[in-house]
């Protein structure tokens, strides 16, 4: 079984869709797994994935399928991933915090407090021979400088690796997360830390990728071993490609930058799901800021979930296309 799950969501036509284009849904549904996409050409694909999410589908049933289990895993030492991609507006962020990471309204809940709160029912439900602990780091990645949004002054993190830690960023604020409560406090205040360093440097969120890092520290009292877990969620740059659209300067820049990182991406999951087992393959995390980061929880034994979203309206079919190509690769294997 492969240690990699993608799967699909559409969100609902967007007002501006329906107005601007009306009711043109480019997507046809067979079942959880398949449907049929037909572009503004006429010409129609058939696409395969772990779990299709279509439009109405619950934050909950996306959270079951996807990151319940990496969040089990990690509770139990085991690294993952938990990734968005799509183009601007197709519902990563959606996915991702929800409508806003503060709304604990059932409903709109997305994965990250879903994870906070899966990742404190594992330690609650631990036998008292162990001992927990949750740390939290966030860092966005802009132009292949990261920066640490639980501290805007530390723009510039360096990537190590230690022989007992793994990779880490060197110097990265490290919250200790001791409740629920405190976790939606720290990943709040770093959303916010987010905006205000998009107005400082003038730049939109959608151009850079924001990942979530947990580190899940377990110690058993007997043994005086210390075992680590490591949990990452990305909510990723758009994937739209700026490059057609005739940009120039910083945004041409931005774009190029986002491309490398998504393609690194994309080879490093690809090199994962299409290894022979018990070969050693080249796996090229040094190609990007993003994919070194994710490097000991992308590979080996960890899992690593792909949430492709997309925009469900013909106006926009050829994005998802592509949006789906780069999951498709991954699924099913
Ligand atoms: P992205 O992060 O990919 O740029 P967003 O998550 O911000 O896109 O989504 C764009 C808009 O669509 C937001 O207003 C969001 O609330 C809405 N949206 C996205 N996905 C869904 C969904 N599954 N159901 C309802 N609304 C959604
Ligand atoms: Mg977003």
């Amino acid at each position: 079984m492969s240690n990699v799950t993608v799967c699909a969501r559409f969100r609902p036509l967007s007002s501006k869709e329906k107005r601007d284009h009306g009711e043109n849904i480019c997507i046809r549904s067979l079942d959880s797994e398949t449907f049929v996409l037909k572009d503004e050409k006429e010409e129609e694909f058939t696409f395969s994935f772990d779990r299709v999410f279509y439009e109405g589908s619950e934050q909950a049933d996306v959270y079951k399928f996807l990151a319940f289990p990496i969040v089990q895993d990690a509770c139990n030492a085991i690294n993952g991933t938990i990734i968005t991609y799509g183009q601007t507006g197709a519902g990563k962020t959606y996915s991702m915090e929800g409508t806003s990471i503060l709304d604990c309204h059932e409903q709109n809940k997305g994965l990250l407090p879903r994870v906070v709160d899966g990742l404190f029912h594992c330690l609650e439900s631990a036998d008292n021979t162990t001992k927990y602990t949750v740390n939290l780091s966030m860092v966005e990645i802009y132009m292949e400088k990261i920066r640490d949004l639980l501290d805007l002054s530390k723009d510039n993190l360096q990537i190590k690796e230690g022989k007992v830690k793994g990779i880490f960023l060197s110097g990265a604020t490290e919250v200790s997360i001791s409740d629920r409560t405190e976790a939606l406090r720290h990943l709040s205040s770093g959303i916010a830390n987010r905006a205000v360093g998009e107005t400082q440097m003038n730049m939109a969120s959608s151009r850079s990728h924001c990942a979530y890092i947990f580190t899940v520290q377990q110690e058993e009292k007997n043994e005086r071993r210390v075992k680590m877990g490591k949990l990452i969620l990305v909510d990723l740059a758009g994937s739209e490609k700026a490059e057609r659209s005739g940009a120039e300067g910083r945004v041409l820049e931005e774009a190029k930058t986002i491309n490398k990182s998504l393609s690194a991406l994309g080879n490093v999951i690809n090199a994962l799901t299409n290894g022979s087992p018990g070969k050693t393959n080249h796996i090229p995390y040094r190609d990007s800021k993003l994919t070194r980061i994710l490097q000991d929880a992308l590979g080996g034994n960890s899992r690593t979930a792909l949430l492709c979203c997309c925009s469900p309206s013909t106006s926009n079919a050829s994005e998802s296309l592509s949006s789906l190509r780069f999951g498709a690769r991954h699924a099913l294997n």
